[in-house]
């Protein structure tokens, strides 16, 4: 039966800077089992890093909740619990940054970065310590010799390695992974993607994947949400949300995906405009200034956040959404 890890509802994050409010995330609400991967996209300044964070108690919420069911089978709302309980919880959430370069310390060695949590979180004997460090090492990859080097001897798939170690060592449950591989090559991409994915199996872990790539999204998520102007405006499970987006927004940033198969044929729907400053966002539905199906409504009536079809959830006006059609993968000429 599956089990809900992490319900996150109406979760609002505003900053305030020079008079004005950046509602830097508005109003969230989904919901993540355990052992899956909800994958949140969208494009940069969108509120999907400041959403993480605020899941995670970094930030604390304007107002909403993030209610988390614990190993213990309690159920905690991150964002109004005291520091205390909060730390005990930090063994169980965890992160991964996107510039494992800059979260790791230069000056310590890859086992003493390893190694921290461990040594701030529980007295365990010297020996103890060596031996779950050398086997999360293994597990990720890293050779037991290269404890003893520092960060910069590494490549940059190597020191997501040491990082993605750091956050399992705790045994985590759950994993917010901020844009974990962007910064890397594609191919050492696709090996550190690869590598989530074993652990996550080996280690019954729940992810929930922040990235602007959809590609990658696509390949580890079993669900997807799709964020615009610090809203979310689409969340489904990952086939619909490729194969059947009814977002405007999700239709456009799918249709700039490249497919590398020269017989398809993928329609390009531009993009147009910039994405509106979040300070001043667009009154109505926050897309209409980019949208090419906006009509009058669009521009004065914010669009409320339903489900569709069985767990596809859409924040659009738009009624008919046949017209949507995400990558289009039929051939040229049928
Ligand atoms: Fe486009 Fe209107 Fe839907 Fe917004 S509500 S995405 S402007 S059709």
């Amino acid at each position: 039966m599956s089990e809900v890890i992490l319900k996150v509802n109406n979760m609002c994050k505003y900053f305030e800077s020079k008079g004005v409010t950046i509602r830097a995330v508005n109003d969230i609400s989904f919901e993540i089992e355990k052992g899956e991967t909800v994958g949140i996209v969208g494009e940069s300044g969108c509120g999907k890093t400041t959403l993480g964070r605020t899941i995670v108690g970094a930030y604390v919420p304007s107002s909403g909740s993030a209610e988390y069911t614990a190993a213990d089978g309690e159920v905690y709302d991150l964002s109004s619990i005291d520091k205390k309980k909060m730390k005990e919880l930090r063994k169980e959430i965890q992160m991964i940054f996107q510039d494992p370069y800059s979260s790791l310390d230069p000056r310590m060695t890859v086992f003493d970065i390893i190694s921290e949590p461990l040594r701030a979180n529980f007295k365990l004997k010297k020996e103890e310590i060596e031996e779950k460090v050398k086997f999360i090492a293994e597990k990720v990859g890293l050779k037991t010799e290269f404890l003893k080097r520092y960060p910069h001897a590494f490549s940059g798939g190597q020191r997501q390695r040491i990082g993605i170690a750091r956050a399992l060592v705790m045994y985590p449950r759950l994993i917010i992974c901020d844009e974990a591989v962007s910064a890397l090559d594609v191919s050492v991409q696709a090996q550190v993607v690869n590598l989530l994915k074993d652990l996550q199996k080996d280690m019954d872990l729940t992810y929930i994947f922040i990235s602007h790539d959809l590609s990658v999204v696509e390949h580890i998520s079993d669900r997807v949400g799709v964020m615009y102007l610090g809203r979310m405006v689409e969340y489904a499970d990952t086939a619909s949300i490729f194969e059947k987006p009814m977002h405007p927004y999700t239709e456009a940033l799918l249709s700039a995906v490249p497919i590398p198969d020269p017989d398809m044929n993928n329609e390009r729907i531009p993009l147009a405009g910039e994405i509106p400053n979040p300070a001043n966002p667009p009154k109505g539905c926050p897309f209409h200034t980019r949208c090419r199906y906006c009509t009058e409504k669009c521009k004065t009536e914010v669009p409320e956040f339903k489900e569709r079809e069985k767990g596809h959830f859409v924040a659009c006006h738009l009624t008919d959404t046949s017209m949507i059609k995400g990558i289009i993968k039929q051939q040229e000429g049928m």
